[in-house]
Order: structure tokens, then C-alpha cells, then sequence
């Protein structure tokens, strides 16, 4: 099987919160360790909020704060030298000290082009926030080889190769699959543990790119893909997928086992736990991906298979993505005539703008998004034709499960649930797992909660924990 990928091997990616201190990153060692026999290949996030802490430096050095900037930066590399010193003997200090002064020269440097530019421009946003997992990376390498694992560094820009659409990189598969392979069964078969950096890549002038918030997830089920990977595991701070934010129901039960379909709309339409573009590659290779807690290995998380899974309940969760805006676009000229959809999506299209949900009728569309940076540019399009207003602060309330499309009467209890909330819009994708509503974000929480109550009565004990 070498060469085309080793079904024997999985993935294991960690999270920033699963990698925020000395003690998280000896729990994790301990999770790997654990795992040796099936040759994990390690990807990891940058340690804690890093990431968060690093685009808001670039942002204050671009907005002529830079000496508050280089503040911080000096704050953030004493955290590194702290938590991962701690763990070592003195001896590996220099060490550490070496690779930190080599990455904080060059993100000093950066911060000051930054500042000089007075626009965090996108290839700055990127670069600079590539170097939390730059540095997670190679901290960790080093740090489980003092705890006598043979972990090897590889730089996941010489893997990962991309388009140039900078922050929102789309990986080039057939290339980043081949030097997956390149790299990584290599170290493998010499029984070492590849550690990469997730969320960054290179375009093939190598150039620095990201995936995307969240992005270490893709990450890993790209190499996970690469490799053929037995099974792709997403270590986080949660127990796996939840029938829906307990912070929100309290009772809210841990899903065991979804299947890649239901998993796909619960991470696109708002549940957190993992980047939406995650299960693709996965799908694809038919790669499992299992949602762990870091914090508490024993618990056996999320499975996510291909297959259709059973289940006595109509649903498997409720997710909720705030943050959403309703453009409203009417028009007379609408009324029997053809091509005008064509010409909104265009308008949405040029704008690179996503569309989420799409109510139409005879003389108006409604249709949803959730990214206003080119709202006005889209709105002035449309106004050339029609009459358009925007309502702001909306979420999108979906219930997710297979048993939607073969259950009569789902919508029905849905509804009666509901039956106190002003519902703005509803769609049942046409995937038919999915039953959406637009509300007002101050309804959000608490369709969340009546939903849950209508639909998790009882759980199904053989899909809910
Ligand atoms: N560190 C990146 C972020 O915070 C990527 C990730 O953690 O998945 O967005
Ligand atoms: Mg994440």
C-alpha cells in the first residue's frame, strides 16, 4: 500500500485550546503517545488565542499603533517561552530561545512593513498569522522529543500547496496530495511522528496563504486524505458534536455517531466545533473523522462516518449561525419575467459573495448571508432594478438529520414549537436534511431552546450520549 497512502495510519490535530499551556501540551504528548501503534501524524493549531492575538497586533500596527503592537508581540513570546520552557530541562533553552528569536526578528520586521503599509493587507494578514502555527509547530516537535517521542517538524508550506485567494486559501489536490505522500510516508515508515502546522499553506510561487479561521481542521483532513488515513481525529475542547450548544440547553446531549451529510450542514450552518470545509476531503477518501475532548480522553467524542446512521429521533441537532443579513429585492419587472435570478446571482457572484438561503416569490426575493464586506457594492447593483432593504443581526436556526426527508409532519412540530417566535424566513434545503429559519438574533437562543425541547424529548440511547 506505500505510495498511495497507508490505511494503518491516522491523523490527530489539536486546537489552540487543547495546545494553551505547558499542562495541555504534556496532556497531549500523553494522547500520542498512547497512539504510537497507529502511526499518528500530528497537526496543530497555534497555541491558545495566538491567532486571534496575532491579527490584532497587525491590525493596531496598520492603524499606526505599533508600538502597542510590539508590546504585545513581546507579551506572546514570552507566553511561548514560559509554557514550552517549563516543560523542558535548562539544557533545551537555548534551543528554544533560538527558534523564538528567529520568528520574532522576522514578525518585528513584518509589523513594521505593516505599519509602514497603514493596510493590514491580506498577504500581511497572512504571513503574519502563519507564524502561530509556524512556531506551534516546531515548539511541539521539539518539546515531544525531550519527552523521548521521534517527532520530526515539517514545514506545512512545502506541503500544502494553494491558489493565491489569500485568508480563504483553496488547497491544489492532486499536487498537495502528491507531497503528502512525498513527505510524510517517508517518516512514517521510520516509525517518526510528522508534526505539521495546520491552517497555512503556499502558493506554488511560495508564497504564504491561509486556509481560513478555524482552518488547522481542513488541515488535517487534507493530509489525512493524502495519506489514506484510517481515521482523521479533531482534538478540541468539547466533548464532539452536541445536539446543540450547551451553553444554550444545558441538557444538550453529546451526538456519537452522524453521518458526513448531517455533519456537513451542522458546520456550515453555524455549529463550531469544526471548520465547514473539513468533511470534504474526508468524504471524498470515505476517511472517518472523530471529534475528541483533549480534556477528557476517555470520552469516545463523535464519530462521523459515510454511511446513513439510525436513529428513533427525526433529528441528530439544532445548530444556529448569528451574525446573518437578509437583503429583501423586489421588483414589478420581476412578475413573468425570465432571467432575473440569473441577474441577482450575478450581482452576488461578481461581489464574491456566498448566499445561504433563498426564499423567491412572484414580484420578491429575500436571501440571506453572512459576510457584509461588500454589502453596499451588491446593494447598489441591485438598486439599478429593484427595490432592496437589509435587515442586520439575523441568525439562521436549522434542525439537521437524515429522517427529515422520510418523517411527514417534521415541519408541523417545528412550527407548533415555534409557535411564539416571528420566523422571517424558512427553507428546507433542498439536501432535504435540513429545515432552516431566519429569526432575529434575540430570538435565536431561545428557538434554539423550544426546538430542543420538541425534538430531544427522548433520545435515541443508541445515538445520543
Ligand atoms: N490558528 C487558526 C485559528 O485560530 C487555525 C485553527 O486553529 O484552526 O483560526
Ligand atoms: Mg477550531
Amino acid at each position: 500500500m506505500r505510495g498511495k497512502g497507508d490505511r494503518s495510519m491516522i491523523v490527530m490535530k489539536f486546537g489552540g485550546s487543547s495546545l494553551e499551556s505547558a499542562a495541555a501540551v504534556e496532556r497531549v504528548a500523553g494522547i500520542v503517545r498512547a497512539a504510537l501503534a497507529r502511526k499518528p501524524v500530528v497537526v496543530v493549531s497555534a497555541m491558545g488565542s495566538t491567532t486571534q492575538q496575532l491579527l490584532a497586533m497587525g491590525e493596531a500596527a496598520a492603524a499606526g499603533k505599533r508600538a502597542g503592537a510590539l508590546d504585545k508581540l513581546r507579551a506572546l513570546r514570552e507566553m511561548h517561552e514560559h509554557e514550552i520552557g517549563s516543560l523542558l530541562p535548562s539544557s533545551c533553552h537555548g534551543e528554544v530561545g533560538k527558534i523564538l528569536d528567529c520568528h520574532f526578528c522576522e514578525m518585528t520586521d513584518l509589523l513594521g512593513k505593516i505599519s509602514a503599509a497603514g493596510e493590514f493587507l491580506p498577504e500581511f494578514v497572512d504571513d503574519f498569522s502563519s507564524y502561530g502555527e509556524r512556531l506551534s509547530s516546531r515548539l511541539i516537535a521539539l518539546a515531544f522529543r525531550r519527552f523521548g517521542m521521534d517527532s520530526v517538524h515539517v514545514d506545512a508550506r512545502c506541503v500544502i500547496l494553494t491558489d493565491t485567494r489569500h485568508m480563504a486559501a483553496t488547497p491544489l489536490y492532486s499536487q498537495t496530495y502528491a507531497r503528502v505522500r512525498d513527505k510524510i510516508l517517508p517518516l512514517a515508515s521510520q516509525d517518526k511522528i510528522p508534526i505539521v502546522g495546520g491552517f497555512i499553506g503556499a502558493t506554488e510561487s511560495g508564497v504564504t496563504t491561509t486556509l481560513g479561521r478555524g482552518g488547522s481542521d481542513f488541515s488535517a483532513a487534507i493530509i489525512g486524505a493524502g495519506i489514506a488515513a484510517e481515521e482523521i481525529q479533531i482534538w478540541t475542547d468539547v466533548d464532539g458534536m452536541m445536539t446543540c450548544d450547551p451553553k444554550v440547553v444545558p441538557e444538550a446531549r453529546r451526538v456519537k455517531t452522524i453521518s458526513f451529510a448531517e455533519a456537513a450542514e451542522l458546520a456550515y450552518f453555524g455549529a463550531k466545533v469544526l471548520h465547514p470545509s473539513t468533511l470534504l476531503p474526508a468524504m471524498e477518501k470515505n476517511i472517518p473523522v472523530v471529534v475528541l475532548n483533549s480534556r477528557r480522553p476517555d470520552v469516545a467524542g463523535t464519530r462521523i462516518v459515510a454511511e446513513a446512521v439510525p436513529c428513533s429521533n427525526v433529528i441528530k441537532a439544532i445548530s444556529c449561525k448569528r451574525g446573518i443579513y437578509i437583503v429583501n429585492i423586489r421588483s414589478t419587472r420581476m412578475l413573468m419575467s425570465h432571467g432575473f435570478l440569473h441577474r441577482i446571482f450575478e450581482i452576488f457572484s461578481r461581489a464574491e459573495t456566498a448566499v445561504d438561503m433563498l426564499a423567491s416569490s412572484e414580484v420578491s426575493v429575500s436571501l440571506t448571508i453572512d459576510n457584509p464586506a461588500r454589502l453596499a457594492e451588491i446593494c447598489r447593483a441591485l438598486r439599478e432594478f429593484a427595490e432592496v432593504s437589509v435587515e442586520e443581526d439575523q441568525a439562521i436556526v436549522c434542525i439537521v438529520g437524515d429522517n427529515l426527508r422520510h418523517t411527514p409532519g417534521v415541519a408541523a412540530r417545528a412550527f407548533g414549537a415555534l409557535q411564539e417566535i416571528n420566523i422571517r424566513m424558512i427553507s428546507q434545503g433542498a439536501s432535504l436534511l435540513n429545515l432552516g429559519f431566519v429569526v432575529t438574533a434575540r430570538d435565536a437562543e431561545r428557538s434554539v431552546k423550544l426546538l430542543h425541547r420538541e425534538f430531544f424529548r427522548d433520545a435515541d440511547p443508541a445515538v445520543f450520549d
